[in-house]
């Protein structure tokens, strides 16, 4: 990071901050009150919504009631995603928007060892036998403006807690998409066709390899739809996809 906060001209800001990061207490990503060591404090750690079982072992989404294992989703069968297996650490709720929020603008990369431990944990049954995690991929223009990307600092922060490597440049955001928020699930395909691409010096990082696309929110899934397909038509292996955070809707079907 250091690096990139020179560029951005704030070495002294930063260092500040470091000092007084050291000096006061943490505070509550969420609601801002002091906390000792973890981002959350009790009360809004106790509201968090972890992803557990049943799920639908394709697209990772809750089921209200137990269906049986290996079972699938409706929505995995009829409208099959290019990737093999999605899992989310937490639902996406006001508390883990919050800590998104935090981490993505807010300089709070002191929860991404916090973050990274329950995507870690979540991915449990993906990171075993992966060759590589694979950020999500800014566009340069906003990677610039924001100094980093959240979802390699999360891909970093699995990748201490795990051993699997980082493939940083395997995937490249080549069209400068517009923000999701706000558009319809067929937008936001049409939002990132063809936005992503394997560069040729990715290639080697790609090909044959079994990938675990890392991103912070999951809303329509049109994004990691959009990874998985460049990355699969590179040569890669197989596709997961691990997340912070989702929207999961709890009423969906089952079969
Ligand atoms: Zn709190």
């Amino acid at each position: 990071m250091v690096a990139r906060f020179k560029r951005a001209g704030k070495t002294a800001g930063a260092m500040l901050r470091a000092a007084l990061d050291l000096a006061l207490p943490r505070l509550c990503a969420a609601c801002r009150e002091p906390v000792d060591g973890q981002g959350l404090c009790p009360q809004c750690w106790s509201k968090l919504s972890f992803i557990s079982r049943p799920y639908c072992e394709r697209l990772g989404i809750p089921f209200v009631y137990d269906p049986g294992p290996g079972i699938l989703s409706m929505e995995a069968i009829a409208d099959p995603p290019a990737y093999n297996r999605a899992r989310a650490a937490v639902r996406f709720d006001e508390i883990s928007r919050a800590l998104v929020h935090a981490l993505k603008y807010g300089d709070r990369l002191d929860l991404a060892p916090m973050m990274g431990g329950w995507l870690a944990n979540a991915g449990r049954e993906l990171l075993v036998g992966a060759d590589a995690l694979v950020p999500v991929p800014l566009h340069w223009r906003r990677r610039w403006a924001r100094r980093f990307n959240q979802s390699a600092v999360l891909a970093a922060a699995v990748s201490a807690a795990t051993g699997v490597a980082v493939a940083a440049g395997a995937l490249k955001r080549v069209k400068a998409t517009a923000q999701q928020v706000g558009l319809s699930r067929s937008e936001r395909a049409a939002n990132v066709q063809g936005a992503f691409r394997v560069p040729p010096e990715g290639k080697a990082a790609v090909v044959g390899r079994r990938l675990i696309l890392v991103d912070d929110v999951l809303t329509s899934g049109a994004t990691v739809e959009g990874c998985a397909r460049a990355l699969l038509r590179a040569g890669a292996a197989n596709v997961d996809v691990l997340i912070f955070a989702r929207v999961a809707d709890p009423v969906r079907t089952s079969i």
